[in-house]
């Protein structure tokens, strides 16, 4: 991530003001943002953008009629468990670990295709791994994508920060190397330009409408409208409590909220919430320490459901290997060791040489 190949554009707001301090993000900055990004009739490059949240609004509809019309026991059920699933499979296994942070890798190429076809929720693996390479980085700082600095909505409006295309051949090079393990076939450097998309444009469209198709004839086949509102309502759900994380995920100078003894990496404001680690394997303060690891619970009281599905997947023989930085995490942080930020720079150099390790 040295490279400046990646870069996001500019924001429609500052986070400081005129005397250079940080300022809280207001709605209507928030707003702005996310007007300019979606706005595709004055940059095309939002359009991929701007059709994902069109489709994001639409789940309201099926939303509303689902909380309205179809509520019962084994509605409800069904509603949790596809959201469990959604959560740790498709999240935090598929675009935050994989995707993102090539925590494992799959025995043959052919399985992340067919993960990329199977994908019910549309969006862009590129987008949520490109971006997200730059909050860890930029963590806490103005360029941060995420974080409770932009406010809820601002985190919200986040989702489509956009990705400089201004760039060379070469760097777009390493663009597309950042996301070769995924799998998808990748546009020429001219319609990357033209679109802001990585991703063959006609393969996205194609697997996105594929995967819509067939998982809602699948739940409808289960039991007719109402688990097919029930699978939409999760859908819309998912993306705005994903956003509420990166919102919640880390703290502020003026509160940084780590706990002695349980958020032990103080290189960044991330938090270890018991609620997103429960949910889905998300304990943010260790993985930030330990980011290419696909185990994330290295202390007592923590578990990770999606590290115990990727054991899984090895034992079945989907996933030939993962990285487990238990005791790395336990060397550096549980032995006495004292941590502070004197510590970083080693640490990241450390790392960033682990292999399969990006971003
Ligand atoms: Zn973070
Ligand atoms: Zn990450």
């Amino acid at each position: 991530m040295n490279d400046q190949s990646l870069r996001l554009l500019p924001r429609a707001y500052s986070l400081r003001d005129a005397e250079g301090k940080r300022k809280r993000v207001t709605v209507r900055e928030a707003l702005r943002q996310y007007g300019q990004s979606l706005n595709f009739l004055a940059d095309r490059r939002r359009t991929l953008h701007a059709a994902f949240e069109f489709s994001h609004f639409l789940m309201v509809i099926p939303t509303i009629i689902f909380f309205a019309y179809y509520v019962s026991v084994s509605t409800m059920v069904l509603y949790f468990v596809i959201f469990s699933v959604l959560a740790n499979v498709a999240n935090t296994i598929w675009y935050h670990r994989y995707c993102s942070h090539r925590a494992f890798q799959f025995s043959h190429p052919i399985i992340p295709k067919l993960c990329l076809w199977f994908n019910p929720l549309g969006y862009r693996e590129e987008v949520y791994a490109l971006v997200h390479h730059v909050h860890h980085t930029k963590a806490d700082e103005d360029e941060d994508p995420n974080g409770p600095q932009l406010s809820w909505l601002g985190n919200y409006a986040a989702s489509y920060f956009e990705i400089d295309t201004d760039i060379t051949p070469a760097q777009y090079e390493h663009v597309k190397a950042r996301l070769a393990h995924v799998g998808m076939p990748f546009s020429s450097y001219e319609s990357f330009q033209r679109w802001a998309c990585v991703e063959s444009i006609p393969h996205y469209l194609g697997r996105w409408a594929f995967a819509t198709v067939f998982w809602a004839g699948v739940f409808y086949a289960m039991g007719g409208m109402p688990t097919l509102m029930a699978w939409f309502a999760v859908q819309f759900c998912w993306h705005a409590i994903v956003r509420d994380f990166n919102f919640r995920g880390h703290g502020t100078p003026e509160k940084p909220k780590q706990v002695d003894g349980w958020d032990m990496d103080r290189r960044t404001l991330a938090l270890n919430q018991r609620f997103y680690g429960y949910l889905a394997g998300e304990w943010h303060n260790n993985h930030h320490a330990f980011r290419a690891s696909a185990n994330t619970a290295f202390m007592r009281g923590q578990v990770d459901i999606p590290f115990q599905m990727i054991r899984l997947l090895k034992g079945v023989g989907i996933v030939s290997k993962y990285h487990d930085h238990r005791k790395e995490f336990a060397a550096r942080f549980l032995n006495g060791e004292k941590v502070g930020r004197a510590r970083a720079v080693d640490v990241v150099a450390e790392e960033s040489t682990a292999p399969g390790h990006i971003g």
